[in-house]
Protein backbone atom coordinates (compact mmCIF):
# COMPACT_ATOMS: atom_id res chain seq x y z
CA UNK A 1 0.00 0.00 0.00
CA UNK A 2 1.42 3.64 -1.04
CA UNK A 3 0.56 5.41 2.02
CA UNK A 4 -1.86 8.57 1.56
CA UNK A 5 -0.76 9.84 5.47
CA UNK A 6 2.90 9.93 7.18
CA UNK A 7 2.63 7.79 10.40
CA UNK A 8 5.47 10.56 12.06
CA UNK A 9 2.85 13.23 10.98
CA UNK A 10 0.12 11.22 12.35
CA UNK A 11 1.94 10.62 15.60
CA UNK A 12 2.92 14.03 15.98
CA UNK A 13 -0.75 14.44 16.18
CA UNK A 14 -1.05 13.21 19.55
CA UNK A 15 0.62 14.72 22.68
CA UNK A 16 0.57 11.96 24.68
CA UNK A 17 2.45 9.53 22.34
CA UNK A 18 6.12 11.16 22.69
CA UNK A 19 6.06 10.73 25.93
CA UNK A 20 9.25 8.53 27.58
CA UNK A 21 7.68 5.34 30.29
CA UNK A 22 10.75 4.11 32.52
CA UNK A 23 13.28 6.37 30.28
CA UNK A 24 11.27 4.39 27.42
CA UNK A 25 9.31 5.33 24.50
CA UNK A 26 5.62 4.64 25.74
CA UNK A 27 4.42 2.13 23.34
CA UNK A 28 0.46 2.35 23.55
CA UNK A 29 -1.31 -0.63 22.71
CA UNK A 30 -4.60 -0.59 25.17
CA UNK A 31 -6.86 1.14 22.51
CA UNK A 32 -9.74 -1.08 22.84
CA UNK A 33 -9.62 0.16 26.52
CA UNK A 34 -9.71 3.95 25.14
CA UNK A 35 -7.70 5.68 22.23
CA UNK A 36 -5.45 8.30 22.81
CA UNK A 37 -6.58 11.96 21.65
CA UNK A 38 -5.31 14.19 19.19
CA UNK A 39 -4.27 17.78 20.00
CA UNK A 40 -7.34 19.15 18.07
CA UNK A 41 -9.97 17.19 20.13
CA UNK A 42 -8.06 18.43 23.66
CA UNK A 43 -7.91 22.18 22.29
CA UNK A 44 -11.76 22.22 21.37
CA UNK A 45 -12.48 20.98 25.00
CA UNK A 46 -10.33 23.44 26.13
CA UNK A 47 -11.70 26.42 23.75
CA UNK A 48 -15.61 25.56 25.12
CA UNK A 49 -14.51 25.78 28.58
CA UNK A 50 -12.16 28.48 27.29
CA UNK A 51 -14.61 30.66 25.19
CA UNK A 52 -17.76 29.93 25.22
CA UNK A 53 -18.84 27.86 28.14
CA UNK A 54 -22.58 28.05 29.04
CA UNK A 55 -25.68 26.07 29.14
CA UNK A 56 -27.55 25.07 26.06
CA UNK A 57 -30.72 24.94 24.98
CA UNK A 58 -31.71 27.25 28.03
CA UNK A 59 -30.62 31.08 27.40
CA UNK A 60 -30.97 33.63 24.67
CA UNK A 61 -27.80 35.11 25.52
CA UNK A 62 -24.97 35.07 23.02
CA UNK A 63 -23.01 32.34 24.74
CA UNK A 64 -25.66 29.91 25.56
CA UNK A 65 -27.11 30.31 21.72
CA UNK A 66 -23.26 29.63 20.52
CA UNK A 67 -23.11 26.54 22.97
CA UNK A 68 -26.40 25.14 21.75
CA UNK A 69 -25.99 25.94 18.16
CA UNK A 70 -22.72 23.92 18.19
CA UNK A 71 -24.20 21.12 20.16
CA UNK A 72 -26.50 20.66 17.62
CA UNK A 73 -24.11 20.68 14.76
CA UNK A 74 -22.55 17.80 16.34
CA UNK A 75 -25.44 16.02 16.39
CA UNK A 76 -25.66 16.35 12.62
CA UNK A 77 -22.17 15.47 12.56
CA UNK A 78 -22.93 12.93 13.80
CA UNK A 79 -25.80 11.65 12.26
CA UNK A 80 -23.82 11.93 9.05
CA UNK A 81 -20.82 10.12 10.21
CA UNK A 82 -23.09 6.94 10.91
CA UNK A 83 -25.96 7.85 8.13
CA UNK A 84 -28.62 8.14 10.39
CA UNK A 85 -31.78 9.31 8.39
CA UNK A 86 -32.81 11.78 10.83
CA UNK A 87 -30.41 13.94 13.22
CA UNK A 88 -33.07 13.58 16.09
CA UNK A 89 -32.26 10.30 16.31
CA UNK A 90 -29.00 10.80 17.60
CA UNK A 91 -29.74 10.69 21.45
CA UNK A 92 -26.23 11.69 23.61
CA UNK A 93 -25.59 9.29 26.47
CA UNK A 94 -22.24 9.31 28.78
CA UNK A 95 -21.09 6.57 26.98
CA UNK A 96 -21.89 3.08 24.97
CA UNK A 97 -23.01 1.57 28.60
CA UNK A 98 -25.34 4.16 29.45
CA UNK A 99 -27.12 3.81 26.23
CA UNK A 100 -27.91 -0.26 26.34
CA UNK A 101 -29.15 0.88 29.94
CA UNK A 102 -31.25 3.39 28.30
CA UNK A 103 -32.79 0.65 25.56
CA UNK A 104 -33.01 -2.03 28.33
CA UNK A 105 -34.81 0.03 30.39
CA UNK A 106 -36.85 2.27 28.54
CA UNK A 107 -37.30 -0.67 25.62
CA UNK A 108 -37.57 -3.43 28.32
CA UNK A 109 -39.60 -1.48 31.07
CA UNK A 110 -42.81 -1.45 28.02
CA UNK A 111 -41.88 -4.31 25.34
CA UNK A 112 -40.56 -6.98 27.85
CA UNK A 113 -42.80 -9.09 30.12
CA UNK A 114 -42.57 -12.34 31.97
CA UNK A 115 -40.73 -15.53 30.42
CA UNK A 116 -40.01 -13.42 27.26
CA UNK A 117 -36.58 -13.82 25.54
CA UNK A 118 -33.69 -11.77 24.89
CA UNK A 119 -30.59 -12.85 22.39
CA UNK A 120 -27.07 -12.31 23.80
CA UNK A 121 -23.70 -13.50 22.72
CA UNK A 122 -21.04 -15.40 24.91
CA UNK A 123 -18.88 -12.70 23.35
CA UNK A 124 -20.43 -9.62 24.94
CA UNK A 125 -19.03 -6.97 26.82
CA UNK A 126 -19.65 -7.04 30.55
CA UNK A 127 -21.90 -3.60 29.40
CA UNK A 128 -24.17 -5.83 27.28
CA UNK A 129 -25.00 -8.65 29.11
CA UNK A 130 -25.76 -7.10 32.96
CA UNK A 131 -27.99 -4.02 31.55
CA UNK A 132 -30.09 -7.46 30.01
CA UNK A 133 -29.63 -9.23 33.42
CA UNK A 134 -31.09 -6.69 35.41
CA UNK A 135 -34.34 -6.11 33.26
CA UNK A 136 -34.50 -10.00 33.15
CA UNK A 137 -34.95 -10.12 36.80
CA UNK A 138 -37.02 -7.36 37.27
CA UNK A 139 -39.20 -8.70 34.44
CA UNK A 140 -38.91 -12.41 35.14
CA UNK A 141 -37.65 -12.79 31.29
CA UNK A 142 -35.13 -15.19 30.21
CA UNK A 143 -31.90 -14.23 28.83
CA UNK A 144 -30.96 -16.63 25.68
CA UNK A 145 -27.15 -16.75 24.13
CA UNK A 146 -25.50 -17.48 20.47
CA UNK A 147 -22.56 -19.19 21.21
CA UNK A 148 -19.22 -18.73 19.93
CA UNK A 149 -17.58 -21.32 18.31
CA UNK A 150 -13.43 -22.01 18.22
CA UNK A 151 -12.11 -19.47 15.97
CA UNK A 152 -14.00 -16.80 17.73
CA UNK A 153 -17.21 -16.30 15.02
CA UNK A 154 -20.56 -16.93 16.45
CA UNK A 155 -22.62 -19.56 15.44
CA UNK A 156 -24.87 -18.07 13.40
CA UNK A 157 -27.10 -21.64 12.70
CA UNK A 158 -27.37 -21.80 16.51
CA UNK A 159 -28.40 -18.34 16.93
CA UNK A 160 -31.26 -18.86 14.16
CA UNK A 161 -32.77 -21.65 16.14
CA UNK A 162 -32.65 -19.44 19.47
CA UNK A 163 -35.45 -16.99 17.10
CA UNK A 164 -39.02 -17.92 18.60
CA UNK A 165 -42.08 -15.99 19.13
CA UNK A 166 -40.88 -15.12 22.70
CA UNK A 167 -37.58 -13.17 21.91
CA UNK A 168 -38.15 -9.35 22.27
CA UNK A 169 -34.74 -8.72 21.05
CA UNK A 170 -31.39 -9.43 20.18
CA UNK A 171 -28.63 -7.52 21.37
CA UNK A 172 -25.21 -8.05 19.82
CA UNK A 173 -21.20 -6.92 19.87
CA UNK A 174 -20.29 -5.18 16.38
CA UNK A 175 -16.57 -5.65 16.93
CA UNK A 176 -15.51 -8.03 19.87
CA UNK A 177 -13.21 -6.25 22.70
CA UNK A 178 -11.30 -9.11 23.77
CA UNK A 179 -10.81 -11.42 20.19
CA UNK A 180 -11.12 -8.88 17.89
CA UNK A 181 -14.10 -10.21 15.95
CA UNK A 182 -15.62 -8.78 13.20
CA UNK A 183 -19.37 -9.78 13.63
CA UNK A 184 -21.37 -9.95 10.31
CA UNK A 185 -24.03 -8.47 12.18
CA UNK A 186 -25.83 -7.52 9.23
CA UNK A 187 -26.63 -11.41 8.49
CA UNK A 188 -28.00 -11.06 12.19
CA UNK A 189 -30.01 -8.27 11.73
CA UNK A 190 -31.76 -9.42 8.36
CA UNK A 191 -32.44 -12.95 10.09
CA UNK A 192 -34.30 -10.85 13.65
CA UNK A 193 -36.19 -9.25 11.31
CA UNK A 194 -37.88 -11.70 9.20
CA UNK A 195 -39.07 -12.38 12.86
CA UNK A 196 -40.09 -8.88 13.47
CA UNK A 197 -37.65 -8.34 16.22
CA UNK A 198 -35.69 -5.70 17.01
CA UNK A 199 -31.91 -5.73 17.27
CA UNK A 200 -29.42 -3.44 19.34
CA UNK A 201 -26.00 -3.60 18.24
CA UNK A 202 -23.09 -2.66 20.48
CA UNK A 203 -20.50 -0.81 18.59
CA UNK A 204 -18.20 0.36 21.36
CA UNK A 205 -15.46 -0.91 19.14
CA UNK A 206 -16.54 -0.29 15.63
CA UNK A 207 -16.51 3.59 15.08
CA UNK A 208 -13.04 3.75 14.88
CA UNK A 209 -12.14 1.13 12.92
CA UNK A 210 -15.00 0.53 10.11
CA UNK A 211 -17.74 2.86 8.41
CA UNK A 212 -20.95 2.31 9.89
CA UNK A 213 -24.25 2.89 8.20
CA UNK A 214 -27.01 2.72 10.36
CA UNK A 215 -29.33 2.51 7.36
CA UNK A 216 -27.71 -0.06 5.68
CA UNK A 217 -27.13 -2.20 8.46
CA UNK A 218 -31.04 -1.64 9.62
CA UNK A 219 -30.48 -1.93 13.09
CA UNK A 220 -32.81 -0.60 15.53
CA UNK A 221 -30.13 0.44 18.12
CA UNK A 222 -26.78 1.31 17.43
CA UNK A 223 -24.31 2.17 20.41
CA UNK A 224 -20.65 3.87 21.07
CA UNK A 225 -18.48 5.81 22.59
CA UNK A 226 -16.61 8.61 22.18
CA UNK A 227 -13.39 7.59 24.17
CA UNK A 228 -13.07 4.82 21.84
CA UNK A 229 -12.95 7.15 19.03
CA UNK A 230 -10.42 10.00 19.93
CA UNK A 231 -12.77 11.89 22.07
CA UNK A 232 -13.52 12.26 25.38
CA UNK A 233 -14.99 10.38 27.85
CA UNK A 234 -18.05 11.10 29.40
CA UNK A 235 -19.79 11.24 26.09
CA UNK A 236 -21.49 8.85 24.22
CA UNK A 237 -24.57 7.96 21.57
CA UNK A 238 -27.36 5.84 21.28
CA UNK A 239 -29.13 5.80 17.64
CA UNK A 240 -32.40 4.33 17.77
CA UNK A 241 -34.50 4.45 14.72
CA UNK A 242 -37.35 7.04 15.20
CA UNK A 243 -40.37 4.76 15.33
CA UNK A 244 -38.59 3.05 18.15
CA UNK A 245 -37.67 6.25 19.73
CA UNK A 246 -41.36 7.05 19.96
CA UNK A 247 -42.51 4.56 21.16
CA UNK A 248 -40.34 4.20 23.61
CA UNK A 249 -41.02 5.92 27.45
CA UNK A 250 -38.44 8.01 28.86
CA UNK A 251 -35.09 7.15 30.41
CA UNK A 252 -34.37 9.58 33.11
CA UNK A 253 -36.61 12.28 34.42
CA UNK A 254 -35.23 16.35 34.93
CA UNK A 255 -34.66 18.96 32.94
CA UNK A 256 -34.72 19.91 28.91
CA UNK A 257 -36.85 16.18 28.32
CA UNK A 258 -40.06 17.50 29.31
CA UNK A 259 -42.01 20.20 27.26
CA UNK A 260 -44.99 21.17 30.14
CA UNK A 261 -44.78 20.33 33.78
CA UNK A 262 -47.01 20.84 36.72
CA UNK A 263 -48.07 18.75 39.50
CA UNK A 264 -50.90 16.69 37.88
CA UNK A 265 -49.04 15.88 35.04
CA UNK A 266 -45.83 16.27 32.88
CA UNK A 267 -45.91 16.09 28.99
CA UNK A 268 -42.61 15.12 27.30
CA UNK A 269 -40.41 16.84 25.02
CA UNK A 270 -39.74 16.11 21.35
CA UNK A 271 -36.59 13.48 20.17
CA UNK A 272 -33.93 13.55 21.08
CA UNK A 273 -34.78 15.87 23.63
CA UNK A 274 -37.35 13.56 25.66
CA UNK A 275 -34.21 11.23 26.39
CA UNK A 276 -31.55 13.38 27.15
CA UNK A 277 -32.39 14.95 30.81
CA UNK A 278 -30.45 17.37 32.99
CA UNK A 279 -27.32 19.46 31.71
CA UNK A 280 -25.23 17.43 28.87
CA UNK A 281 -21.54 17.00 28.61
CA UNK A 282 -21.42 20.09 26.02
CA UNK A 283 -17.84 19.99 26.09
CA UNK A 284 -17.33 16.34 25.15
CA UNK A 285 -19.67 16.58 22.72
CA UNK A 286 -18.24 19.52 21.17
CA UNK A 287 -14.82 17.26 21.13
CA UNK A 288 -16.65 13.98 19.79
CA UNK A 289 -17.20 16.68 16.57
CA UNK A 290 -13.69 17.29 16.43
CA UNK A 291 -13.20 13.50 16.83
CA UNK A 292 -15.33 12.63 14.05
CA UNK A 293 -13.40 15.72 12.12
CA UNK A 294 -10.08 13.72 12.75
CA UNK A 295 -11.18 10.54 11.71
CA UNK A 296 -12.58 11.81 8.60
CA UNK A 297 -9.64 13.93 7.58
CA UNK A 298 -7.62 10.49 8.01
CA UNK A 299 -10.10 8.20 6.16
CA UNK A 300 -11.77 5.09 7.44
CA UNK A 301 -10.31 3.24 4.61
CA UNK A 302 -6.94 4.12 5.48
CA UNK A 303 -7.46 3.25 9.10
CA UNK A 304 -8.96 0.23 8.41
CA UNK A 305 -5.76 -0.63 5.69
CA UNK A 306 -3.52 0.23 8.09
CA UNK A 307 -4.71 -1.44 11.28
CA UNK A 308 -4.91 -4.68 8.98
CA UNK A 309 -1.33 -4.44 7.98
CA UNK A 310 -0.31 -3.62 11.88
CA UNK A 311 -2.76 -6.95 12.75
CA UNK A 312 -0.57 -9.02 10.37
CA UNK A 313 2.56 -7.84 11.50
CA UNK A 314 2.02 -8.34 14.99
CA UNK A 315 0.34 -11.90 14.33
CA UNK A 316 3.15 -13.13 11.91
CA UNK A 317 5.88 -12.06 14.66
CA UNK A 318 3.86 -13.61 17.76
CA UNK A 319 3.67 -16.80 15.81
CA UNK A 320 7.57 -16.65 15.21
CA UNK A 321 8.01 -16.12 18.14
CA UNK A 322 6.57 -19.39 19.55
CA UNK A 323 5.02 -20.80 22.74
CA UNK A 324 2.22 -18.16 21.88
CA UNK A 325 -1.40 -18.90 21.77
CA UNK A 326 -3.84 -16.33 20.30
CA UNK A 327 -7.28 -16.57 21.54
CA UNK A 328 -9.77 -16.01 18.42
CA UNK A 329 -8.49 -16.64 14.73
CA UNK A 330 -11.87 -15.37 13.08
CA UNK A 331 -11.64 -14.67 9.14
CA UNK A 332 -13.01 -11.13 9.75
CA UNK A 333 -10.72 -9.33 12.85
CA UNK A 334 -9.65 -6.24 13.73
CA UNK A 335 -6.52 -5.16 15.16
CA UNK A 336 -7.14 -6.80 18.76
CA UNK A 337 -5.07 -9.83 19.75
CA UNK A 338 -5.75 -11.62 22.89
CA UNK A 339 -2.93 -14.08 23.75
CA UNK A 340 -0.98 -16.22 26.31
CA UNK A 341 2.65 -17.15 25.86
CA UNK A 342 2.85 -20.65 26.88
CA UNK A 343 1.57 -21.26 30.76
CA UNK A 344 2.51 -17.93 32.31
CA UNK A 345 -0.10 -15.73 34.32
CA UNK A 346 -1.29 -12.97 31.91
CA UNK A 347 -0.83 -10.63 34.91
CA UNK A 348 3.15 -11.60 35.24
CA UNK A 349 3.87 -11.55 31.98
CA UNK A 350 2.17 -7.74 32.05
CA UNK A 351 3.94 -6.80 34.50
CA UNK A 352 7.09 -7.59 32.80
CA UNK A 353 5.74 -6.14 29.40
CA UNK A 354 4.67 -2.89 31.09
CA UNK A 355 8.49 -2.04 32.30
CA UNK A 356 9.68 -2.09 28.75
CA UNK A 357 7.31 0.98 28.27
CA UNK A 358 4.29 -1.11 25.99
CA UNK A 359 0.88 -0.37 27.50
CA UNK A 360 -1.32 -3.56 27.13
CA UNK A 361 -4.21 -4.88 29.30
CA UNK A 362 -3.95 -8.05 30.98
CA UNK A 363 -7.34 -9.85 32.65
CA UNK A 364 -10.77 -10.58 31.35
CA UNK A 365 -11.51 -7.60 29.37
CA UNK A 366 -14.88 -7.42 30.88
CA UNK A 367 -15.84 -10.48 29.18
CA UNK A 368 -15.96 -13.23 31.93
CA UNK A 369 -18.18 -15.41 29.69
CA UNK A 370 -15.62 -15.81 26.98
CA UNK A 371 -13.09 -16.04 29.20
CA UNK A 372 -14.96 -19.10 30.56
CA UNK A 373 -15.58 -20.18 27.46
CA UNK A 374 -11.99 -20.64 26.41
CA UNK A 375 -11.68 -21.89 30.18
CA UNK A 376 -9.13 -19.38 30.34
CA UNK A 377 -8.35 -16.79 33.53
CA UNK A 378 -7.85 -13.92 31.49
CA UNK A 379 -5.47 -12.50 28.32
CA UNK A 380 -2.61 -10.15 27.06
CA UNK A 381 -4.24 -8.34 25.27
CA UNK A 382 -2.75 -5.70 22.53
CA UNK A 383 -5.08 -3.82 20.44
CA UNK A 384 -3.50 -1.57 18.10
CA UNK A 385 -4.10 1.55 16.21
CA UNK A 386 -3.61 3.24 13.28
CA UNK A 387 -0.95 5.46 15.15
CA UNK A 388 0.89 2.83 16.01
CA UNK A 389 4.03 1.36 14.16
CA UNK A 390 5.77 -1.61 13.39
CA UNK A 391 8.18 -0.81 15.60
CA UNK A 392 6.42 -0.68 18.23
CA UNK A 393 5.52 -4.18 18.09
CA UNK A 394 9.06 -5.18 17.79
CA UNK A 395 8.77 -3.81 21.27
CA UNK A 396 6.21 -6.01 22.19
CA UNK A 397 8.17 -8.86 21.21
CA UNK A 398 11.27 -8.26 22.91
CA UNK A 399 9.33 -7.81 26.09
CA UNK A 400 7.76 -10.84 25.55
CA UNK A 401 11.26 -12.71 24.88
CA UNK A 402 11.89 -11.22 28.14
CA UNK A 403 8.85 -12.54 29.83
CA UNK A 404 10.31 -16.27 28.50
CA UNK A 405 13.60 -15.95 29.79
CA UNK A 406 12.46 -14.66 33.58
CA UNK A 407 10.09 -17.39 33.41
CA UNK A 408 11.82 -20.52 31.54
N1 LIG B 1 -19.07 -2.78 24.63
C1 LIG B 1 -17.83 -3.11 24.24
C2 LIG B 1 -17.67 -4.12 23.14
C3 LIG B 1 -16.73 -2.50 24.82
O1 LIG B 1 -15.49 -2.81 24.42
C4 LIG B 1 -16.93 -1.54 25.85
C5 LIG B 1 -15.75 -0.89 26.55
N2 LIG B 1 -14.66 -1.69 26.76
C6 LIG B 1 -18.24 -1.23 26.21
C7 LIG B 1 -19.28 -1.87 25.59
C8 LIG B 1 -18.53 -0.23 27.26
O2 LIG B 1 -18.09 1.03 26.87
P1 LIG B 1 -18.06 2.24 27.91
O3 LIG B 1 -17.36 1.75 29.12
O4 LIG B 1 -17.30 3.30 27.18
O5 LIG B 1 -19.47 2.62 28.18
Amino acid sequence: MSFTHDINKIRSDFPILSQQIYGRPLVYFDNAATTQKPAVVIDALADYYRTFNSNVHRGVHFLSNKASKAYEDVRIKVQKFINAEHSHEVVFTRGATEAINLVASSYGSKFVGKDDEIILSEIEHHSNIVPWQMLCERKNAIIRIIPVLDDGTLDFEAFLKLLNPKTKLVSIAHISNTLGTLIPVKKFIDAAHEKKIPVLVDGAQATSHTTIDVQALDCDFYCFSGHKMFAPMGIGVLYAKEARLNEMPPYQGGGEMISEVNFEKTTWNDLPFKFEAGTPNVGGTLALGKAIEYIQQIGLDFIAEREKQLLDYLTKRLKETGNITIIGNAPEKTSVVSFLIDKIHPYDAGTIIDRFGVAVRTGNHCTQPIMDRYKLPGTIRASLAFYNTEQEIDTLIDSIEKVKEMFY
